[in-house]
């Protein structure tokens, strides 16, 4: 590991205005926020990651978790994950967060892992995080030699000919289908950021992840007022029961009356380059009997454009089943 210098700015805007010296908040960014450390210290052991800059916001006043006026919930950005799955609220009207945050890492690295640091970790390629190897992520106009070498646990929705590397949050995908907002402040003041707006395709520049420019700081999530009578699951399948990054997710919030789905919200996790919300299947999804049939034709809508590698392609049939499943088992309960 680089040498490098650490510091516990004393509030926001000093936090801030260091970071905003960065020249990028993507991949070899100079000034680093650190949360739980879960992502960034894995990485910056292994040379992927190089700050000559840390900056500690552990000790800044982001860690509450609070009802807003309009009945929604606002998660500071270092939160615990282990104090979000069971905060009363969460478990009680968000269960598919709570279900997703539990399916992830371990007990001791929920305890350490924060919101925002979720929302920002990085993939799990195994070329990304060795840098004996070429990788367009790390090191741009390298070449992506995960597409024609191990591809098993890489993307099938949203690749590039640049990149193919999934995004491995559980949390994410929750939150997807959650339609949360990301606040982020910074420099030039306080935005919010839909979701599904927050992550970037890899496209050309797989280097670039997210929305975040240099001095951005996320202060926190906001998780819209729960739609009464919604029903919720989060499935994750993997090669082992625990301690394992999802082959293919679902998570599904949808609302029934009578025989019919009225509204539905679903999200894939283990498949896709960024949380991948499918509005393909919520279209065939409402309006439809809340049926095995209905299940399936949704499945096939969401994974209509997935493309896969050489090793990968089961994930798509994969996926399918996971998200017929998780449906059946959201009217179940
Ligand atoms: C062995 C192992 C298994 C895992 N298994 C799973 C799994 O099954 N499912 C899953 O979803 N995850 C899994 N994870 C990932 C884990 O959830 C993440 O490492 C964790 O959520 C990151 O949070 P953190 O607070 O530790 O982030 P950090 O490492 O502190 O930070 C991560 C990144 O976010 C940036 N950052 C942090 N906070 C802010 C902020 N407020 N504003 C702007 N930037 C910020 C940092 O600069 C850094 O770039 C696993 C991790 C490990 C090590
Ligand atoms: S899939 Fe992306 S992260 Fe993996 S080697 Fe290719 S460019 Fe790098």
């Amino acid at each position: 590991m680089k040498t490098f210098e650490f510091t516990r700015p004393p509030d926001v805007t000093a936090a801030i205005a260091t970071a905003a010296h960065a020249k990028t908040a993507q991949q070899g960014a100079d000034v680093r926020f650190i949360a739980g450390g879960t992502t960034l210290l894995d990485l910056m052991k292994l040379n992927v990651e190089t700050p000559a800059r840390v900056l500690d916001i552990n000790r800044l006043p982001l860690d509450k978790i609070e009802p807003t006026s309009d009945g929604g919930l606002k998660i500071g950005a270092t939160v615990r994950n282990s104090d979000l799955a069971n905060h009363p609220t969460v478990r009680r009207d968000y269960p598919v967060l709570s279900q997703a945050l539990l399916n992830g890492a371990s007990a001791q690295l929920r305890n350490m892992a924060t919101t925002a640091g979720n929302i920002l970790q990085r993939t799990r390629c195994m070329y990304f995080r060795d840098t004996a190897m070429p990788c367009n992520k790390r090191e741009p106009g390298t070449g992506c030699p995960a597409i024609t070498g191990a591809n098993r646990s890489l993307a099938v929705l949203g690749t590039s000919e640049h990149c193919i590397a999934t995004n491995p949050s559980d949390m994410c995908v929750a939150m997807a289908a959650l339609e949360a907002t990301i606040h982020v402040q910074g420099s030039k003041g306080l935005r919010s950021i839909a979701f599904g707006d927050f992550h970037l395709l890899p496209g050309n520049t797989p280097h670039r992840e997210t929305v975040l420019e240099p001095g951005d700081l996320i202060t926190h999530v906001i998780l819209p007022a729960p739609t009464a009578g919604s029903k919720q699951v989060y499935l994750k399948l993997r090669d082992r029961a625990s301690y394992e990054f999802a082959l293919a997710s679902a998570a599904v919030v949808i609302n029934v009356t009578g025989q019919n789905i009225t509204r539905a919200r679903i999200a894939l996790g283990g498949v896709g380059t960024k949380p991948w919300r499918s509005k393909e299947a919520e279209a065939v999804l409402v309006g439809q009997p809340a049926e095995k049939g209905t299940f399936g034709k949704a499945a096939e809508a969401a994974m209509r454009d997935a493309k896969a590698q050489s090793q990968n392609g089961f994930k798509i049939e994969l996926a399918k089943r996971c998200l017929t499943h998780a449906l059946q088992m959201a009217i179940a309960s």
